[in-house]
C-alpha cells in the first residue's frame, strides 16, 4: 500500500520503473487524442468538476489511461470525495503512476502522470480515507473505463 511519505519520496528522489514505456511526439499525440483529451493528457488542463464521465460512476471496472490504455486504477479503490473529480485511494500497481511536484498556480502539490506515457491525470493528495490516506484526483478525461469480463457460466 502506497503512503504519503512513498508519493513524497517517489516525487523527490525516484520514480518506480514502468515495465515499458510509450513516446510519441506531441504533433503524433494530437492525431491520436482528441483536443479536450489533449488539453488535459499533454497540456495539464483540468476538466469542469462534476460535469464529466467518471465523477459518480462506482460500478467495477477497470480505469485505464486514455492516452496509452496502461491499468492505472480499480474501482474497488474509488471513492466519493466530494470534489467532483473521479477518486482513488489507490493505484492498480505501484509502478503504473509517476509523480512530480507542481507549483502550478500558486499552489504546492503532487501532479500525478501515467508511468508508461508521461500523460497528465491529476493530483494527489494526503486527505484520503484512512488506511493510506491518499487521494488521487483524477481527470475523467485522462481515464478510459473497461467493465469486468461477465463471470463464465
Ligand atoms: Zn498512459
Amino acid at each position: 500500500m502506497l503512503r504519503w511519505k512513498d508519493i513524497i519520496y517517489y516525487a523527490k528522489y525516484s520514480n518506480p520503473e514502468p515495465s515499458y514505456r510509450i513516446e510519441k511526439t506531441e504533433s503524433e499525440w494530437r492525431r491520436v487524442l482528441t483536443p479536450t483529451q489533449y488539453a488535459v493528457l499533454r497540456e495539464k488542463g483540468t476538466e469542469p468538476p462534476y460535469r464529466n464521465a467518471y465523477c459518480r460512476s462506482y460500478e467495477p471496472g477497470t480505469y485505464t489511461c486514455a492516452a496509452c490504455g496502461q491499468v492505472l486504477f480499480n474501482a474497488t479503490e474509488k471513492y466519493h470525495a466530494i470534489s467532483g473529480w473521479p477518486s482513488f485511494t489507490q493505484p492498480a500497481s505501484r509502478g503504473a503512476i509517476r509523480y512530480a511536484f507542481d507549483d502550478s498556480h500558486h499552489m504546492q502539490r503532487i501532479e500525478a502522470l501515467c508511468n508508461v506515457c508521461g500523460s497528465h491525470l491529476g493530483h494527489v493528495f494526503h486527505d484520503g480515507p484512512e488506511p493510506a490516506g491518499l487521494r488521487y484526483c483524477i481527470n475523467s478525461v485522462s481515464l478510459k473505463k473497461l467493465e469486468d469480463e461477465p463471470e463464465a457460466p
